[in-house]
């Protein structure tokens, strides 16, 4: 695939015109395109110039009553949860077909509202989203209980059935797929749904909601609400209709949301959340490698990952040589519009998280770290960060202590095994590690000590369906992807019949 579509003249145009018109701007509730109950909008920015993209629908809580109330009647009517499972399993088949049908255009809508790279989003998310809907619509006819030997003469057997109606809250980083990783587990197990957009991203996830209907999703069981987190994102969680919920996002806000489920009905709740992941350069790396694998694993998607790696930590004796390859490559690094062939860094998200990474760029300076490039705006429009690299940060800094969310590395220095296993594990984030050595004992070891849900080994960034993903500590709660995630959407029922007189026991 690729971005074949531009001619010559719609390169040279500043900003680029999307390939895409917009169709969908209302909510999507049961099955519906409606207005908000309150006829309000709110507006969704292009990242490239701050200017208006669409007005969207702003739900708010009697929005999310409405679509709770359609997820509610959906479930406990039907079709969704009683329909054979291998019927569930076809629709999800023919809406990853029909995703990469589209894969275009959703690509376009994700690059316009997010600014990340359409060669990205083109060649890489959106068809990572029909890998995970047919990995999920594998499971569907998969799911089934057990049979469990007891004392006495009973028969055991356990059931595993869907929570009912899951709210879900999606950040704005990787729209398109954290809706995949949230609304495929929960439907393949027959679930339904109500999903909260972010404010800054609604569009990709209303014209693909368009498409699993097209594909034969019944009404009512997935309902797609855009608008603010206190007010529609809040009003999802204290919903008394609501059985279970899942959050991707800061880790303040996570725990706002387990304190709405404490006061409300206490839904079971899976949380993905901050992280300031190590990754570790060792004496021994291939230092080439290490600063192509250092610089990805921090700078990717605008370094607005969850799981960049924000903190690395080089030995000493290839620290100088790392810092200066570091620097060569963020140096190199192609920024601009994200609709040109070629672009690995497009804008920020907004202006405010624009504004709070110079804010950490600032503090990195007045604290004493060294900054090597970088640490401005690029270009004069929009919220494009030079690609900027820190040596000499120490771990007391608040650039090495807080989720930035930017373009920033941070270079810190160590000298023995021991040392950077304390120091890669004194964080309250366990989200994910990376290592770089040949050595297998090094990397035994340090794969083993290191508190965090996800180890890539002389990788990074590795995001296959089947391979789970969360955090230690303040990092989340829970597993998402894999068979792990289906666990997040199913209650076990234990089923107890005496059985007169049993052949065996
Ligand atoms: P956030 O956690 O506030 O927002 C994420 C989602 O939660 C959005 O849909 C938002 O509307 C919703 N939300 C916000 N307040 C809520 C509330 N009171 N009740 C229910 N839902 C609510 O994140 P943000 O403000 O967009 O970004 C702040 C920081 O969070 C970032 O700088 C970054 O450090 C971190 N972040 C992490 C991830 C991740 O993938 N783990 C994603 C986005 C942001």
């Amino acid at each position: 695939r690729g971005i074949h579509r531009f001619s010559t003249a719609a390169a040279l145009e500043d900003p680029i015109k999307p390939p895409v018109s917009i169709e969908h701007t209302q909510l999507l509730i049961n099955g519906q395109f409606v207005d908000a109950a309150s006829g309000k909008t709110f507006e969704t920015l292009d990242p490239r110039t701050g200017e208006v993209i669409a007005h969207v629908a702003e739900g708010d809580a009697e929005d999310i009553d409405r679509a709770v109330a359609a997820a509610r009647k959906a479930f406990d009517e039907g079709p969704w949860p009683k329909m054979a499972a291998y019927e569930r399993q076809r629709i999800l088949l023919r809406f990853a077909d029909l995703v990469e049908k589209h894969n275009d255009e959703l690509a376009a809508l994700e690059t316009w509202d997010n600014g990340k790279p359409y060669e990205q989003a083109v060649n890489v998310e959106v068809p990572m989203f029909a890998r995970l809907m047919r990995y999920y619509a594998g499971w569907a006819d998969k799911i089934h209980g057990m049979t469990i030997p007891a004392d006495g003469p009973f028969h055991v057997q356990t059931l595993h059935e869907p929570i009912g109606v899951c709210g879900q809250i999606i950040p704005w980083n990787f729209p398109l797929l954290m809706y995949a990783w949230k609304v495929g587990p929960a439907l393949a197990c027959g679930n339904t749904v109500v999903i909260k957009t972010a404010e800054q991203t609604p569009l990709s996830a209303l014209y693909v909601t368009r498409l699993l209907h097209e594909a034969g999703l019944p009404p009512g069981a997935l309902n797609v609400i855009s608008g603010f987190g206190p007010t529609a994102g809040a009003a999802l969680c204290r919903h008394m209709d609501v059985d279970k919920l899942a959050f991707t996002g800061s880790t303040e806000t996570g725990k706002l949301i387990l304190e709405l489920s404490a006061k409300s009905n206490l839904k079971p709740v899976t949380l993905e959340l901050g992280g300031k992941s190590p990754f570790i350069v060792c004496e021994d790396a291939d230092i080439d490698s290490a600063v192509e694998m250092a610089h990805f694993a921090l700078f990717f998607n605008q370094g607005q990952c969850c799981c960049a790696g924000s903190r690395t930590y080089v030995h000493e004796k290839v620290y100088d040589e790392f810092v200066e390859k570091a620097k060569a490559r963020a140096l190199k690094r192609s920024v601009g519009d994200p609709f040109k062939q070629g672009i690995e860094q497009g804008p920020q998200v907004d202006s405010e998280q624009f504004q709070k990474i110079l804010r950490y760029i600032r503090s990195g300076v007045d604290s004493g770290a060294t900054l090597e490039t970088g640490g401005d705006q690029f270009g004069e429009k929009g919220y494009y960060i030079k690609p900027t690299v820190f040596s000499n940060v120490q771990d007391d800094m608040l650039i090495a202590q807080d989720e930035i969310f930017g373009p920033v590395q941070s270079i810190l220095k160590y000298k023995t095994l021991d040392e950077v296993i304390k120091r890669a594990n004194k964080s309250a984030y366990g989200l994910a590690a990376g290592i770089f050595t040949h050595n297998l004992d090094t990397a035994n070891t340090l794969m083993r000590a290191l508190r965090v849900g996800t180890v890539w080994i002389n990788s990074f960034d590795t995001f296959d369906a089947a391979i789970p993903f969360g955090g230690y500590k303040q990092s989340g709660q829970g597993r998402e992807k894999g068979e792990y995630s289906l666990k997040n959407y199913l209650q076990v029922k234990a089923v107890v019949t005496p059985v007169k007189n049993p052949a065996w026991l």
